[in-house]
């Protein structure tokens, strides 16, 4: 079995986008050295990693409440999950011993936050599907970070995709993310995962370890007022992965202006950002500055810019915008309605 025959497949049962990462670089190049999240350390055994991509259908960030993404994201992960399983299977039976990764998977003895043993945005960069943002998301060129990732581990050896060496992220000029970031979180190509998660987590882990902390001090009569609170609600369903687990704010990603999906149906509806303030321009601008005078940047080190784009930004999303109206003018004049 090779490659593109795998590629085929998961093509055939549903994937957006897939691309294949070899085993031997994921555990030559861990996202963080002091807690490496390698295949290595799952199995010895895995060669290459199946990297699946489902795309956040666009609608949803065009409505006028988050709850529809957030609705939309668990059926992606469930539909990605399938498709993953699926492929792992038909990989075993030709064969290959192959498993799934959990996507949204956390794993308490690496760090103190959500930090799963395989991290699926470098999975993603890894097998060429894309590079970071400034907000440390994957961009696709296709649809921005408006995707779910998740990994199939094989035995099979597959040729590796080539890892993406041009910046997808505009960067520093744009900062449409950074200005969107109702907590303020975007760092630059980095993020406060711990203010993100107040947003993005409203009825996560955080959240209801923070709420049971103030209950046990609590008198009987505030004990009662508090479990019939909004937010032992929210618990309730987050832990139903209804909604508000995880995913829930989707400012970040209706923003950026890169793919096709946005060119096509966001460029309008999300082109002004309300949370936009003058302290976030200036924010964008100090790290423009920074970049510019070739300042020390965490996330831009040695180790990091493998995943940012060592080449830099170089018009890709110009480029698709310019192909895309291109495609649009053929097609009207196709239509008859130029
Ligand atoms: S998900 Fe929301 S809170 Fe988190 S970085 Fe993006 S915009 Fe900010
Ligand atoms: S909004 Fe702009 S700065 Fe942020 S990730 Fe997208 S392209 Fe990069």
């Amino acid at each position: 079995m090779d490659a593109a025959e795998v590629k085929q497949l998961g093509a055939s049962l549903g994937a957006d986008m897939i691309g294949i990462a070899s085993a031997k670089m994921l555990n030559a190049f861990p996202p963080d050295p002091r807690y490496p999240q390698t295949p290595d350390r799952i199995s010895s055994y895995v060669k290459s990693v199946i990297v699946i991509v489902q795309h956040i259908p666009v609608a949803a960030f065009r409505a006028k409440q988050n709850i529809p993404v957030q609705y939309i994201d668990m059926l992606v992960l469930r539909r990605m999950d399938k498709i993953g399983y699926r492929l792992a299977e038909k990989l075993e039976k030709r064969g290959f011993p192959s498993f799934l990764t959990a996507a949204q998977e956390t794993d308490w003895d690496y760090k103190k936050a959500s930090y799963g043993r395989l991290s699926t945005r470098h999975l993603g960069i890894e097998a060429g599907l894309g590079t970071f943002g400034l907000e440390v998301n994957i961009l696709t060129p296709e649809y921005g970070p408006r995707v779910y990732l998740t990994g199939v581990l094989t035995e099979a050896e597959l040729e590796p995709d080539e890892i993406m060496t041009e910046q997808v992220c505009i960067g520093e000029g744009c900062s449409r993310c950074l200005y969107s970031c109702p907590s303020d979180a975007v760092l630059h190509f980095g993020i406060d995962k711990r203010a993100c998660a107040v947003e993005a987590q409203e009825f996560g882990y955080m959240q209801i370890t923070k709420f049971f902390n103030n209950f046990i001090g609590k008198s009987r009569s505030e004990k009662v007022a508090d479990l019939k609170s909004r937010d032992v609600f929210g618990f309730w369903q987050g832990l139903l992965r209804v909604v508000g687990s995880f995913g829930d704010c989707p400012r970040c990603l209706a923003v950026c202006p890169v793919g096709n999906d946005y060119h096509a149906y966001l460029a309008g509806p999300q082109k002004h950002i309300p949370e936009r303030t003058p302290e976030k321009e200036a924010k964008a601008k100090g790290y423009k500055e920074a970049r510019k005078n070739g300042e020390e940047i965490a996330g831009l080190n040695e180790w990091n810019r493998r995943w940012v784009g060592p080449e830099g930004y170089k018009g890709i999303v110009a480029r698709q915008l310019k192909s895309f109206k291109q495609r649009q003018r053929e097609r009207e004049e196709a239509s008859g309605y130029s």
